[in-house]
């Protein structure tokens, strides 16, 4: 039985009216640029994750950019994020003419390791981007430590972790910003490009509104330097309707997360992911560790059974070419990045995954090893 590594079709076939009533609405209002669609969008997140302030924006990508753009982040800063993560982390703080610094993570639940923090620590350190990796919360009590202590500023990268918990609070609503993605692999996945970030802050929530509309304000009058970072009316329509299902999504990866963590107990050669105390898992990918060198076997031997698995993520950012210039040895011996880089290997998780599937790639993985 093949199994792909996630089914958007079938999550969203299975909805198919109620996102074309989504998408007549729009087309017979005619408002494609901001709206209700959006503001609407907006409130039913910042009130999920518990934020005073939610701004839909383009893409994840663009949510970390202008975060860091409304902070004042820029060339002379030092922003200190994980080196095992997507590129548009490390790729945003490059963007705003800042530098970025690697740091390394833990082995256990993949997040950053803010020991390693401590060491990338300069007096040009304005910044740090946590992110909360897989769908589960970074050590935020750790974070708020650390960042007091040398004051920093602090986004939250939520792109995997929309509704993830640390303790009582939302991943995305503990800091300066949190920045969500909509892009389809994401746990709200959209049908489409898609972003937002909050803000617990009226001052910093208003510059970026403004510079979401290239820093304009009024009309025409442009008091700072912003961009085209706007959500589409079309997009936040369709969002309003898959967030209506949100907790459903959520309640089957935990299910399926747990079947596996039960089913594959005790296998030798692979580690399971963990979940820290007081965390909220959200489970954006179920990655496994698989020792001994044999990832790649295990991952050729997946495919070619039919079943999907992807290396989230194969080049960590400070091996990546784009950075290397910013090569320094002190900065980038990151042993625990270098490790996961050559032994993680994530699995189907998503919601729509049936118990016959999973079955499927749990006997494909314990026949392996
Ligand atoms: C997906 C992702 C992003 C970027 O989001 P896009 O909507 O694709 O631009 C940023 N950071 C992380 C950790 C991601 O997984």
């Amino acid at each position: 039985m093949p199994v792909p590594l996630l089914d958007v079709n079938a999550q969203n076939h299975a909805i198919a009216d109620e996102l074309r009533d989504a998408f007549n609405r729009v087309l017979e209002s005619g408002r494609f640029i901001m709206g209700d669609e959006v503001e609407e969008f907006e409130a039913s997140i910042a009130s999920f994750v518990g934020a005073k302030h939610a701004i839909g924006v383009s893409s994840g990508t663009d949510a970390i950019l202008l975060a860091l753009m409304a902070l004042g982040i820029g060339p002379g800063d030092e922003v200190i994020c994980p080196s095992f993560t997507f590129f548009a982390t490390a790729g945003c703080i490059a963007r705003t003419g800042a530098t970025p610094v690697f740091c390394d993570c833990h082995p256990d639940n993949f997040n950053i390791d803010f020991d390693s923090a401590q060491q990338c620590l300069t007096e040009r350190t304005t910044a740090i981007i946590p992110v909360h990796l897989f769908g589960q919360s970074v050590d935020m009590d750790a974070c708020s430590a650390f960042a007091t202590k040398h004051k920093l500023a602090v986004i939250e990268d939520t792109a995997q972790s929309l509704g993830a918990k640390y303790r009582d609070k939302s991943c995305g609503a503990m800091a300066d910003f949190g920045t969500y993605s909509f892009f389809p692999s994401k746990n709200l996945g959209g049908l489409g490009d898609g972003g937002l970030l909050v803000t617990q802050d009226e001052q910093l929530a208003e510059i970026a509104v403004k510079m979401r509309n290239h820093g304009m304000h009024p009309r025409y009058h442009h008091p700072l330097v912003g961009g085209n970072f706007r959500l589409d009316a079309l997009q936040a329509a369709l969002l309003n309707v898959k967030f209506g299902h949100y907790a459903d999504y959520t309640r089957c990866r935990q299910d399926n997360a747990a079947y596996y963590l039960d089913q594959l107990s005790g296998t030798p050669g692979i580690t399971l992911p963990s979940i820290d105390p007081g965390n909220t898992h959200i489970w954006n990918q179920f990655t496994l560790r698989v020792h001994d060198g044999k990832r790649d076997a295990l991952k050729q031997s997946l495919l070619d059974q039919g079943i999907g698995c992807e290396i989230y993520y194969p080049v960590p950012m400070h091996q990546q070419q784009c950075f290397a210039h910013l090569a320094d040895e002190a900065r980038t011996s990151l042993p625990v990045t270098d490790l996961l880089a050559s032994e993680v290997l994530s699995i189907p998780v998503y919601p729509e995954l049936t118990r016959e599937q999973q079955d499927t790639v749990i006997s494909a993985i314990k026949s392996f090893v």
